[in-house]
């Protein structure tokens, strides 16, 4: 019988599932549909969406990417973008239901995770930055997820502190609670909370801004990470060169002792987290997979 793989993106208005083939990850059918807000619903819709992505095949394994926060080792799952979801145990229903292993983690990092092994990017250190509504990022170390100390803490690139340009600087609050987050200047919220319109309606001096202050933010995670690229995704990465274009020159301008490494647009777009799910997938699958 014919054996795929399958990914999940559990998003907070949208639910994604591809099934793929286990070694090429090539995706042989792809669904996507509204995130029901019950939890029940939503396990319904997603086994549903799982039946018709694979259509009788064998299931080698399931990989998902969901919003924060989670329990990658036990696969218990509580994301903040769905209410009705707390402290579900996410790997346990889907081994029951579909008899095949399973792995999540947090968005981003899976995000991260597709963009290393099917983005088309040179060398093994990759950080992906996601600039849409909020801000998130994961990093790739040596082609593998760095994941942070304290139980599994999970690194938020966007609440550094950055030396930000703002001519509103009232208006410059993180939700977090710090004064000076890179989210809050740069994230599509911010920049609606400080301008009072949407990123692509900003006149060139604003958006000259918001360059300066995600160069900053790209300097200090270079100076820091010292990653091979730095690729960056989300609803805002579709300004293009628009807005990566100055934030590249001021972040390599102000970059003294690290290179610069390469940033640029993603290109898996919208299937960034979807990808890396059919890769964790795919790792799932493999009869010496390790959680590691
Ligand atoms: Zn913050």
């Amino acid at each position: 019988m014919k054996r795929v793989v399958v990914g999940l993106d559990i998003g907070g208005t949208k639910f994604m599932v591809a099934a793929a083939d286990p070694a090429s990850l090539t995706v042989i059918q792809q669904v996507k549909e509204p995130a029901p807000e019950g939890l029940d619903d939503g396990l319904e819709r997603l086994h549903a969406m799982i039946s018709r992505v694979t259509t009788g095949a064998t299931i080698a394994g399931i990989g998902a990417a969901v919003g924060g926060p989670l329990d990658w080792r036990m696969g218990v799952v509580s994301p903040l973008h769905q209410p009705a979801w707390r402290n579900v145990p996410l790997a346990a229903i889907m081994q029951e239901r579909w008899k095949a292993p399973f792995r999540c983690d947090v968005d981003t990092n899976v995000a991260a995770l597709g963009e290393h092994r099917l983005g088309g990017h040179a060398g093994n250190r990759l950080l992906y930055l996601t600039l849409s509504t909020g801000m998130g990022g994961g990093l790739i170390v040596d082609g593998r997820i760095y994941r942070g100390g304290l139980g599994g803490a999970h690194p938020e690139v966007g609440h550094q502190s950055i030396p930000f340009r703002c001519r509103h600087p009232e208006c410059v609050r993180c939700e977090c609670g710090a004064p000076d987050c890179l989210e809050a200047l740069v994230s599509g919220n911010s920049i609606r909370r400080i301008y009072g319109k949407p990123a692509e309606k900003l006149n060139d001096d604003e958006w000259a801004e918001v360059a300066w202050n995600l160069g900053q933010g790209l300097r200090n995670m270079a100076a820091l990470y010292a990653p091979d690229v730095i690729v960056i995704g989300g609803g805002l990465a579709q300004q293009g060169e628009r807005l990566i274009g100055p934030a590249r020159q001021i972040m390599a301008d102000h970059l003294k002792i690290v290179p610069a490494p390469q940033v640029v647009v993603s290109r898996l777009g919208y299937d960034t987290a979807l990808k890396g799910a059919l890769v964790l997938a795919g790792e799932a699958a493999k009869p010496t997979s390790e959680i590691t």
